[in-house]
């Protein structure tokens, strides 16, 4: 088989918008290693999957190994999503990468100051780290430590375990500035029950023959789920399904999938999905009998929502009246089942929550839940997490609760905290947390500063901690420079995964090759830290049998009919599949199965959906999911608009990077060198700016050097920036201004300046 050169990857990952089936065509990525190319050492492979991206798509990989080391990667036939993209097939650079943290390493100079480190040994490492949390422990109590995590999510279980163990409810992850305000907005209607929500916080994409419209809310799965985008297009060409895609910007998505696109003005989806409640009921097209029996609140709704007229709504959207009536008429004269499918960043505005909420009631109000065409609820849902281990792995069942009137959170998000079972303390107010002695100190796994707004505030929080450990691939300047200890972790090809998912199907993830240096897998850091603690029983001891010890005791606390082995799980190289025990059902509520008491009815505090949520009336906020400008927002604040006459969206994926990380990758950063904005075409030429000049991004809160690229592909008025450069990080012109029902900040929709620099 041929071998690829760089220039015909960035040939190919270009012409490919980076992120299709690459290896599709068989085309084999080469070790940049020559001495390892021209080894005439017989070839090895080993089957596993990818996690470079971290949101869980797992796709096949088969890695070919020379003399130990991973000579290239293909794609693994018959397995997950093997369309592998540009940074599965790059990972290659990021294994063998010269800039990996290899050794533990203390720091020698003042926290705050650029990092000098000494290296240190592992036993060094470990004891001091399990003296200084125990200290803080018996000095201000375990719940000061707090225990986080960004990429990957892989070690989440089993910190959340060390975190319980030692007697901490903070356990927090990137999750509390990214997918968790969806999943809020959706147990307000649906309940807490976390199976429920989980199932239905993304919503679904639609069932080729069933669905009748799907409502794409600022989702772009070409870009961000490239594995799933095959199946969307081909259901797409299959089905008779209307596609009304909701977004600002023209996405590839839109390009692929609209019969009818709303390029609506950003922060402003809540008014939208009002104005079709609202025309839904006028034009009888909802189900009266759902309504009358599970709906609470649905008379006030239906009041409230009057006010969102096609011509009132098309004014605050900034959508002409005839594209808002035309998905009107497309929903009433197609009827049910529809579908509203989202993404993680829905509710990244300060307006998020009701937003998010005001899209999830459609679908209950078209009849549209779980039934066939309709987003369905898990069937016979396994006792697993949403990190893929077992409850009661994670100890969040049995050690949480008890630990639960402890959370620094409730203090300032009462109803994140109330509703939050599965254990992501908010850590948007970390800075908040430290200043009044809440947080002491932290333990922290693949965190990067630069995630959260004002990222300058929480690099002061951690520079404030008594003691601060970072785990992480790389030295990260925007977040070592604030911490105490630095410690290698093993990449994905370098450890085990605790047990991968597949709907019902499991299959045990093992490592390819020796981790680099002295790094260690998560898993086990995590089980030496805890033993050091003074837990040896609850992790084994530590050492090198860790992880094999976290995943069988993960077999041993899963609830199925015959118990599973480690031995067994180990030589289904296919996988495992857990037998459900019932056909699957539809409408479950009315069956009784999402209830503890085996009632009927929806763990809401009414039993029902909530289109007035009594969880938010008791806090002191709207019950109805009313459409509120953005804090800052044209409308809102039109002093700043006439200084800052441009709207400001980031978190928007591009194909080659997931979020901060792949930075340190030659083959990706020769796709994307430079921080990029994207402008309007209009907008550029007004300001005398064209593709490739330097231009300052500034709001009253920062401002960021990027270069220019002009494009017809937005909405006039707004402009684009990913996320995550080191030299010119958006969130630093992101306000600390919160949704005051999630705490999430709005990353998509605040008030900016584009000039030549
Ligand atoms: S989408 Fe790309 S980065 Fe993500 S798992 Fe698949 S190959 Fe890896």
């Amino acid at each position: 088989m041929a071998k690829i050169s760089r220039r015909t990857f960035l040939k190919l990952a270009t012409a490919t918008g980076a992120g299709a089936a690459l290896a599709n065509s068989n085309i084999l990525f080469q070790n940049v290693d020559p001495a390892l190319a021209e080894s005439t050492s017989p070839e090895v492979v080993k089957y596993t999957h990818c996690v470079q991206c971290n949101h869980g798509p797992r796709c096949g990989t088969k890695l070919i190994l020379k003399d130990d080391k991973i000579y290239r990667i293909e794609k693994r036939e018959n397995y997950n999503n093997n369309d592998l993209c540009a940074k599965g097939l790059a990972s290659l650079q990021d294994i063998y990468n010269p800039k990996r943290v290899l050794y533990p390493m203390k720091r020698t100079n003042p926290k705050g100051e650029p990092s000098k480190w000494e290296r240190i040994s592992w036993d060094e490492a470990i004891a001091t780290i399990a003296e200084k949390l125990n200290g803080i422990k018996e000095k201000y109590g375990a719940d000061k430590v707090f225990f986080l995590t960004g990429d990957p999510k892989e070690p989440r279980s089993v910190l959340q375990r060390l975190a319980y163990t030692f007697g901490s409810p903070h356990m927090g992850t990137e999750s509390s500035t990214c997918y968790l305000a969806a999943e809020l907005a959706t147990k307000l209607v649906y309940g807490p029950e976390w199976h429920t929500a989980s199932s239905l916080a993304m919503g679904a994409m639609p069932t080729p023959g069933k669905t009748k419209v799907a409502i794409i809310w600022g989702n772009n799965a070409s870009i961000s789920s490239t594995f799933s985008f095959n199946r969307i297009k081909n259901a797409r060409d299959s089905s008779t399904c209307k596609y009304i895609l909701v977004d600002p910007r023209v996405t590839s998505n839109v390009h692929a999938l609209a019969d009818l696109h709303i390029q609506l003005r950003p922060g402003t989806d809540g008014a939208l999905a009002l104005c079709f409640g609202n025309a839904l009921i006028e034009a009888g097209a909802y189900d009266k009998e759902f309504v009358e029996k599970w709906a609470h609140g649905f008379e006030e709704y239906k009041e409230y929502v009057k006010e969102f007229t096609v011509e009132k709504t098309a004014g605050i959207c900034e959508v002409p009246a005839e594209v808002i009536q035309k998905a009107i008429d497309i929903l009433v004269s197609e009827g049910a089942p529809i579908v509203c499918k989202a993404s993680a960043a829905f509710p990244h505005h300060t307006n998020g929550v009701d937003s998010y909420r005001a899209v999830q009631l459609l679908v209950p109000l078209t009849g549209s839940l779980d039934v066939p065409g309709g987003p369905a609820i898990a069937n016979e849902p396994l006792n697993i997490d949403q990190w893929n281990t077992t409850f009661e792995f994670c100890r969040s069942k049995d050690l949480l609760p008890k630990l639960d009137h402890l959370r620094a959170d409730r203090e300032y998000y009462p109803v994140w905290a109330d509703l939050d079972k599965q254990g992501s303390v908010q850590l948007n107010v970390l800075p908040e947390y430290v200043k009044t002695g809440k947080a002491k100190a932290a333990l922290m796994f693949g965190v990067n500063c630069m995630m959260w707004p004002q990222s300058q505030e929480y690099q002061k929080a951690f520079q404030d901690m008594e003691f601060c450990a970072a785990v992480d691939i790389y030295d990260n300047p925007w977040t070592h420079d604030y911490v105490d200890m630095l410690l290698p972790t093993a990449v994905s090809w370098e450890r085990s995964c605790p047990v991968t998912l597949f709907g019902r199907k499991m299959i045990l993830r093992e490592p390819a090759v020796k981790p680099a240096g002295e790094a260690r897998p998560d898993y086990r850091i995590c089980c030496d830290i805890g033993t050091a603690l003074g837990y040896k029983e609850e992790f084994w001891g530590g050492g090198e049998e860790s992880e094999k010890n976290c995943i069988k005791e993960f077999l041993r606390t899963l609830d199925v009919d015959k118990p599973i082995t480690y031995e067994e799980l180990q030589a289904a190289k296919d996988g495992l599949v857990i037998p459900m025990r019932g056909e699957p059902k539809n409408k479950k509520w009315e069956l009784g199965l999402l209830r503890e008491d085996g009632k009927p009815g929806f763990t809401t505090p009414t039993g029902k959906v909530e289109f007035a949520s009594e969880t938010l009336k008791d806090h002191g906020f709207d019950a109805l999911p009313k459409y509120k400008e953005p804090h800052i927002s044209p409308v809102s604040q039109p002093e700043v608009f006439a200084k800052y006459p441009l709207i400001l969206s980031t978190g928007n994926r591009v194909p080659m990077f997931t979020h901060s990380k792949q930075r340190n990758i030659p083959w990706l950063r020769e796709l994307m060198p430079d921080p990029i904005v994207r402008l309007y075409k209009a907008d550029a030429e007004e300001r005398g700016i064209k593709s490739g000049d330097e231009v300052l991004i500034s709001t009253p809160h920062g401002e960021i050097k990027a270069k220019a690229e002009v494009t017809v592909l937005l909405k006039p008025g707004m402009i684009d920036i990913f996320h995550g450069w080191a030299q010119a990080n958006v969130n630093l012109l992101i306000p600390r201004d919160f949704d005051p029902i999630s705490a999430f900040p709005a990353y998509k929709s605040t008030l900016c300046q584009v000039t030549k620099a």
